[in-house]
């Protein structure tokens, strides 16, 4: 390389000295002599001729590079004389040691690109499981702006889900507990740590629910910051008001249960006291017990059957029965007492053959429950009208019984099949536990898959009725 330069200034060198010594050598070619002159001359021209190897030379060389450069290869570059071996030397490896970092940046560029892909699936693939989720999830970054929210927490806030993405949490939700929870659990820093509250939220209806929110944080995988909050809240409501619904179930069986043992016990005491002393009083007292004793089996029987057809373990037999037969038996059943408030009974039924698949046992039970019920809230003298329809167009047949009773007031209608519901207005017309209707509906409805309805005029009288599919 050092040679190379040596010569490039040496060759400069005798050329300049050559070209200046020409007006000299014709000055003085009489003084120096004729040797002389040719000397002069001949180092001049060996000057020019180096200069001119050395241009050709580099010349080649920078081609080679262009060349090289226009086809975007990495090629070898030659050198054409052995003192521009070292430069081309040179340049080649610099061009091999440039290949090489292109290719690796290249490698580097095609492994980052995996990695954006396979992130990009896992967002898509997170994301769809949280739009899945049926509980509202509400994801916060560092700032407390909403990055991820599901559709049942646009519903749960009421909040437009496509506008609602990189907005402060405070603009989005209108619930100033649940921003507040956000914003505190973000602050404790707790990586690992998980936090549950319960909430109750006012929905865009103004109906209250009850959440239970599961707040934890998202930790940053390098610096172990929180780098957001993830909010799930989970709908309770339901949950809660079963909860109710068991409790008040207990506690109404309890009182159902306590009301006719306190009385027997009272009676049984007043027995062993003495005090009745004749033998009237005493079959009064007896009569009474058995009432009561009657009225605690039918209690416990109706429960007992609530419970089993609620819990699936009821034992249904359904086979092809006729409701005009089943309506005759239970007629009968109910006549004597019916007699004894000289309420007239009569019937409007279908011919027997048209049939309908149903547990016998469970159907009688519904429809006597009805027919006593019509019975005891008509009055003296009333009547009673038992119908069956048969509506072959829709294969349906229909059930009405129908009294001139005390009726239902209109605000109890809509309640008259709840567990233990009795309506205020007509209890002191006849002892009842509430339950009667209630087992009527679970064997129409949940067991037959029919439909329940009543129509009731306060004063007027009362229809009950069901509807059931006919047999093929
Ligand atoms: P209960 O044992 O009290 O009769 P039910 O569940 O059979 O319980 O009925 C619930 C309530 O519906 C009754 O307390 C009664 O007030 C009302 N009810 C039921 N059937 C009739 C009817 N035919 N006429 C008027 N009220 C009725």
């Amino acid at each position: 390389m050092r040679r190379g330069r040596l010569l490039i200034i040496v060759s400069i060198g005798l050329t300049i000295a050559g070209l200046l010594c020409i007006p000299f050598v014709v000055a003085q070619a009489k003084a120096v002599g004729f040797a002389g002159t040719i000397l002069l001359l001949l180092a001049s021209t060996a000057g020019i001729m180096n200069t001119l190897c050395t241009r050709r030379e580099l010349h080649a060389l920078i081609k080679q590079v262009q060349d090289a450069a226009a086809k975007k290869q990495v090629c070898r570059i030659d050198a054409i004389s052995k003192d521009f071996i070292p430069l081309a030397d040179a340049i080649n490896d610099l061009l091999s040691s440039s290949a090489q970092t292109v290719s690796d940046a290249t490698l580097r560029a095609k492994e980052l690109e995996i990695q954006l892909k396979v992130a990009t699936a896992e967002r898509q693939h997170a994301e769809a499981i949280i739009y899945s989720i049926s509980d509202a999830v509400l994801v916060t970054d560092p700032f407390d702006d909403l990055v991820l929210a599901n559709e049942s927490a646009a519903r749960t806030f009421d909040f437009d889900l496509a506008r609602a993405g990189r907005s402060p949490v405070e603009q989005v939700l209108k619930d100033d507990k649940v921003i507040a929870l956000i914003r505190e659990m973000r602050q404790s820093n707790s990586a690992s740590g998980r936090r549950i509250v319960e909430h109750s939220v006012k929905g865009a209806n103004g109906a209250e629910r009850t959440f239970k929110i599961t707040l934890s944080c998202v930790a940053d995988k390098q610096d172990q910051n929180p780098a957001g909050v993830v909010a799930v809240l989970h709908d309770m409501t339901k949950e809660k008001e079963v909860a109710e619904m068991k409790n008040d179930f207990v506690s109404n069986v309890s009182h159902e249960l306590r009301t006719p043992l306190a009385s027997i016990k009272a009676y049984i005491e007043m027995l062993i006291d003495g005090e009745a002393d004749d033998e009237k009083t005493k079959t009064e007292f007896y009569e009474v017990i058995q009432n009561e004793a009657n009225r605690l089996s039918r209690l416990i029987d109706n429960i007992l059957n609530i419970s089993r057809i609620e819990s699936g373990l009821v034992k249904i037999n359904k086979q092809s029965q006729s409701l005009t037969v089943i309506m005759k038996e239970a007629l009968e059943v109910i006549a004597p007492q019916a007699k004894g408030k000289q309420i007239t009974l009569s019937e409007q039924l279908t011919p027997v053959f048209y049939q309908t698949i149903a547990d016998r046992d469970m159907l009688y039970q519904a429809v006597l429950n009805l027919l006593s019920n019509a019975v005891k809230y008509t009055p003296e003298g009333g009547a009673i009208t038992v119908q069956t329809e048969v509506n072959e167009a829709k294969k349906k047949v229909m059930a009405r019984i129908s009294d001139t009773g005390v009726g239902i007031p209109p605000k109890d209608l809509p309640f008259v099949f709840d567990k233990f519901y009795r309506v205020e207005a007509n209890s002191r017309m006849a002892k009842g536990t509430g339950l009667g209707l209630s087992l009527v509906k679970h064997i129409i409805e949940t067991v037959h898959h029919g439909r329940i309805f009543v129509e009731s005029t306060q004063g007027k009288g009362s229809t009950f009725g069901f509807e059931l599919d006919l047999a093929e």
